[in-house]
C-alpha cells in the first residue's frame, strides 16, 4: 500500500507526465487556418462555397443531418433555434437543473422562462417523470441537454413532446458524435444545437456554434436569424431587407477551417478515447463506493466530461458526510496528480441570475407569467445529491495520447482506495 503523496509519498502521476494540450493543433490545422485568410472569403454570407458553408456540409454529412447553420457560439445558437421554433413571452421552457448556464439563459434570450427538471442518478440527464410533472398550459418546448457526452432518454422525452406538442431543442454541445439508437444527438429533436469552443470535443480555435435540423424552414429561419433577419441567397445580390428579427450571430471562416480540419481527425481521435476511456472506466468501476459514468446499452457515449460518484457508505460514512467526504477525496487524488474538479457548483436554478431575476426591463421575462414560486432547498434532490457527492474530471482524457496517463490516473485512485480507513479518519476529523 503506497504512501499517499499529500502525507509525503511519491505521487502516483509523476509532475513531469501532467501536462495535456488541448486542442491538439496540427500542421493541418495551421495551413487550413492560413489557406482561410489567404481565401478572401472572410464572413459566411459571401456568394458560394466559403469555409462557412464547407463545415456546414462537412458535419451535416458526418453526422447524417439535413441542414447546418454554422453560428458564432453554442449559446447564439440555443437562442437562436429558439427564436426559429417561435419561443417568446409567456412561454415557459423545460431545462434540467444541471447543465452549463447557457442552457438556462438561452429562454431568457427569448422572453421565455426557463422551468427546472431535476436529473437522473447515473446519467445526469433530464429526469422524464419530472420534466412531466413540470409541464403546464405555457410549456412550448424542452431542452434535453446530452450532459458530459452522454445522450438523454430521447425516447421518452420526444414522446412526452410529442403528446404536450412541444418543441424540442437538444443541447448537444458536449456530445458531437454520441448515438441515440444509431441516430446522431442533435437530429433527433426539432432542431440541435452545438458547440465548437476550445474545450469542447470538436473544437475550434476560439469560439463557435452549430446548429441542426431536418426542416428546411427552421434551417432558413435560422440562417435569417444569424444575418440581420436578411436573406442571403446564391446568386442573388444582398438586397438588405430584414424580413424578421435577426442578430447577428454569423461564423467567421478562420474558425470554421480550423474546425473544418479537426473534423477529418475526429473519427481517429474518437477510436482511440474510447479505448483509452473504456479501460480506465472499467479500473474504476472495481473501486467500492465508486460509480463511474457509463453508456446506457442504446446510446454511444462521448465522455466530454467524466463524472464520479462517491458513497460514503463505502468508507463507513453517514450519508451526510458526502460533501467532506467528495473533498477530501479532491485533496488526496490532486496531491497524487489528479485534478480532480466541480463541473457546477450549484444547480442551475439556484444562479443568482434565476434567483433574483435579473432580465429585461421590470422583471421581464418572469413577471410576463406571475410571479413562480421561489426555489427551495429541498427543490432539486437529486441534482443536489450529485453536486455534493461528485468530482469531474475534464479535458485531459480528450486528448488521443492519454492513454498512459489515464492509467496513472487510475493508479492514484487505487492507491487512495487502498487507504480507505486512513480517508475515513480524516473524513471523520474534518466534522
Ligand atoms: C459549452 C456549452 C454551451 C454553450 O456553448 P458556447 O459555445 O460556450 O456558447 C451550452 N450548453 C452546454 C451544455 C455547454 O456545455
Amino acid at each position: 500500500m503506497g504512501k499517499l503523496a499529500a502525507f509525503g509519498g511519491p505521487a502516483a502521476v509523476p509532475r513531469n507526465r501532467r501536462r495535456v494540450d488541448w486542442p491538439v493543433i496540427e500542421d493541418a490545422d495551421r495551413k487550413a487556418v492560413i489557406d482561410a485568410l489567404d481565401g478572401g472569403r472572410l464572413v459566411s454570407n459571401t456568394d458560394g462555397t466559403n469555409p462557412v458553408s464547407t463545415l456546414e456540409e462537412h458535419w451535416a454529412h458526418r453526422f447524417g443531418f439535413e441542414h447546418c447553420v454554422a453560428v458564432s457560439t453554442g449559446t447564439a445558437a440555443l437562442s437562436l433555434a429558439l427564436a426559429a421554433i417561435g419561443i417568446g413571452p409567456g412561454d415557459e421552457v423545460i431545462v434540467p437543473a444541471l447543465s452549463f448556464i447557457a442552457t438556462g439563459l438561452a429562454p431568457v434570450h427569448q422572453m421565455a422562462v426557463p422551468v427546472f427538471a431535476d436529473i437522473d442518478p447515473v446519467t445526469f440527464n433530464l429526469d422524464p417523470n419530472d420534466v412531466e410533472r413540470r409541464i403546464t398550459p405555457r410549456t412550448a418546448a424542452i431542452i434535453p441537454v446530452h450532459l458530459h457526452g452522454a445522450p438523454a432518454d430521447m425516447d421518452r422525452l420526444i414522446s412526452i413532446a410529442r403528446k404536450h406538442s412541444l418543441a424540442v431543442v437538444e443541447d448537444a454541445a458536449q456530445a458531437p458524435g454520441a448515438t441515440h439508437r444509431g441516430r446522431s444527438v442533435g437530429g433527433i429533436g426539432d432542431v440541435g444545437a452545438f458547440s465548437l469552443q476550445t474545450t469542447k470535443n470538436i473544437p475550434t480555435c476560439g469560439e463557435g456554434g452549430l446548429l441542426v435540423t431536418s426542416d428546411a424552414e427552421l434551417a432558413q429561419s435560422m440562417r435569417r436569424g444569424r444575418q440581420f433577419g436578411e436573406v442571403i441567397e446564391s446568386g442573388r445580390e444582398r438586397d438588405y431587407v430584414s424580413y424578421g428579427l435577426g442578430w447577428n450571430h454569423k461564423m467567421n471562416a478562420v474558425q470554421a477551417a480550423f474546425t473544418d480540419a479537426q473534423l477529418t481527425r475526429f473519427d481517429d481521435y474518437e477510436c482511440a478515447r474510447q479505448r483509452n476511456i473504456t479501460e480506465f472506466l472499467a479500473r474504476l468501476a472495481m473501486l467500492p463506493g465508486l460509480q463511474v459514468p457509463t453508456a446506457r446499452p442504446e446510446t454511444t457515449h462521448v465522455w466530454h466530461i467524466l463524472r464520479f460518484r462517491f458513497d460514503p457508505a463505502a468508507f463507513d460514512l453517514d450519508p451526510v458526510r458526502s460533501e467532506a467526504l467528495r473533498s477530501t477525496l479532491r485533496r488526496l487524488l490532486r496531491a497524487e496528480g489528479v485534478p480532480m474538479s466541480q463541473y457546477q457548483l450549484m444547480p442551475l436554478p439556484d444562479q443568482k441570475v434565476f434567483v433574483d431575476r435579473i432580465g429585461f426591463g421590470a422583471g421581464y421575462p418572469w413577471s410576463v407569467i406571475g410571479t413562480p414560486e421561489p426555489v427551495k432547498d429541498s427543490d432539486y434532490p437529486v441534482t443536489r445529491t450529485v453536486i455534493a457527492d461528485s468530482l469531474t474530471l475534464q479535458k485531459r482524457h480528450l486528448h488521443p495520447g492519454s492513454g498512459d496517463l489515464l492509467c496513472r490516473y487510475a493508479d492514484a485512485f487505487e492507491k487512495v482506495w487502498a487507504n480507505a480507513d486512513l480517508v475515513t479518519t480524516l473524513v471523520a476529523a474534518a466534522s
